[in-house]
């Protein structure tokens, strides 16, 4: 606080001035004060390294003094100082902060415009410090140009509120996505703009969605016929929980579940489902499938695909759906066990051939283990599904020469 706004001395003619002074200039006065602090503040966070330093000094030098200026003026009302820093924080948040976790900042680097640099340099600070401003603030119109000296402020809504999901392999690097604009490019999903024809240019991680050679789902045929080692199943009774994760109804199991092929151990993290059934048969599509996913101890994926038809109910899943959650993204921990053998084929035979996730980030080297008979489910049990996710099926890739095994 300067000496100018200490309280007044007694005298006389100074408080009947106050009593006259009407309050609209004070507000009007005050509103002016703050939008050049605003404005000088940001033009100092803001102001772009120049190529000529002295140049990008003095400009900022002035625009120093310009939030000097702006914060000595005295303001009669005790409330404007808090304004004042309230208004500064929002010009810095709601500019600063995006760029701050912005790979590519496009804010406080001196990229040359797209309408070339002559131009730029021939601007006059103040209109310089409005472009930049405008620039930060979303765009054209952002900043518009008023009285000479003047910068007008107009406020935006903020950002679209970011949507995550569970999907485990998506899920990190979603966290490192910066806030807001690149949420609403990131959605993933089985039709519209997210869809899967999009989801390879949806982010650089997903990449692999579009250019993999390796791919999933396919369809399966012309396998080659073969004594294949059967897969061991080491399923026990275990505790579950349930979560609606957006994309599909996904069941976390506890440890302690595992298969083993080829030699190695792979742990159950999760089975989920899909309808229709992502896999097909020498061209046929079943009503839906369940992908249970293990982990090895490199980190390396095994999926085992059960197709799932329509005739009798099936208990597990039965079990899964009474303890669907009621909200998405919310996991559910049942009480009840499940026992995954009941949703084991009688028959063990399957098809194994090396594909990807069939979600983004669609990484390959996933080892698929499909069973080759179809475990019945109700049509009830189906229409359950049905009714959160009637269309959750990656469409076919291509098998593009991979070897298909069978057995015999
Ligand atoms: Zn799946």
């Amino acid at each position: 606080m300067s000496a100018e706004n200490a309280p007044p001395q007694a005298g006389e003619s100074k408080t009947a001035k106050r009593r006259f002074t009407p309050k609209l200039m004070i507000v009007a006065g005050a509103s002016t004060v703050l939008l050049l602090a605003a404005a000088g503040t940001a033009a100092i966070w803001l102001w772009p390294k120049s190529p000529d330093p002295a140049a990008a000094k003095s400009a900022r030098m002035a625009a120093k003094r310009a939030a000097a200026q702006a914060s000595a003026a005295a303001l009669p009302a005790s409330a404007a100082p808090a304004a004042a820093v309230e208004t500064t924080a929002s010009v810095h948040d709601a500019a600063l902060a995006p760029a701050a976790h912005d790979p590519a900042p496009a804010v406080a680097t001196d990229t040359p415009a797209p309408h070339g640099a002559p131009a730029a340099a021939a601007e006059a600070p103040l209109d310089r410090l409005q472009r930049r401003l405008g620039e930060v603030l979303g765009g054209k119109g952002a900043i518009q140009p008023s009285q000479a000296g003047e910068l007008r402020v107009v406020a935006r809504s903020p950002a679209v509120v970011p949507v995550r999901h569970a999907d485990a392999p998506a899920a990190a690097a979603d966290r490192t996505a910066p806030a807001g604009k690149a949420e609403r490019a990131t959605h993933w999903s089985y039709s519209g703009l997210g869809g899967p024809q999009a989801w390879g240019r949806l982010k650089p991680e997903f990449g692999q969605c579009a250019v993999g050679q390796r791919q999933s789902p396919i369809d399966i045929r012309d396998g080659i016929t073969l004594d294949l080692e059967p897969v061991q199943f080491e399923y026990l009774p275990s505790s579950f929980s349930v979560i609606d994760n957006g994309h599909t109804v996904q069941v976390n199991v506890a440890p302690g579940n595992a298969i083993e092929v080829n030699g190695k151990r792979f742990a159950l993290l999760q089975f989920h489902f899909h309808r229709p059934s992502e896999e097909r048969v020498n061209g046929r599509q079943f009503e839906m499938d369940v992908h249970l996913v293990h982990k090895d101890a490199e980190g390396r994926l095994a999926v085992v695909a059960v197709l799932l038809e329509r005739g009798a109910a099936q208990p597990l899943l039965q079990t899964v759906w009474n303890n669907l959650p009621l909200e998405k993204n919310e996991e559910f921990a049942a009480r009840a066990q499940i026992d995954l053998n009941q949703l084991l084929p009688a028959d063990r035979r399957y098809y194994t051939y090396m594909g990807s996730l069939t979600t983004p980030p669609c990484s390959e080297g996933v080892l698929w283990l499909v069973m080759q008979q179809p475990v019945p489910m109700s049509a009830q049990q189906i229409d359950i599904f049905s009714r959160l996710y009637p269309m959750n099926a990656r469409p076919i890739q291509q098998a593009a020469g991979r070897i298909i095994k069978q057995s015999n």
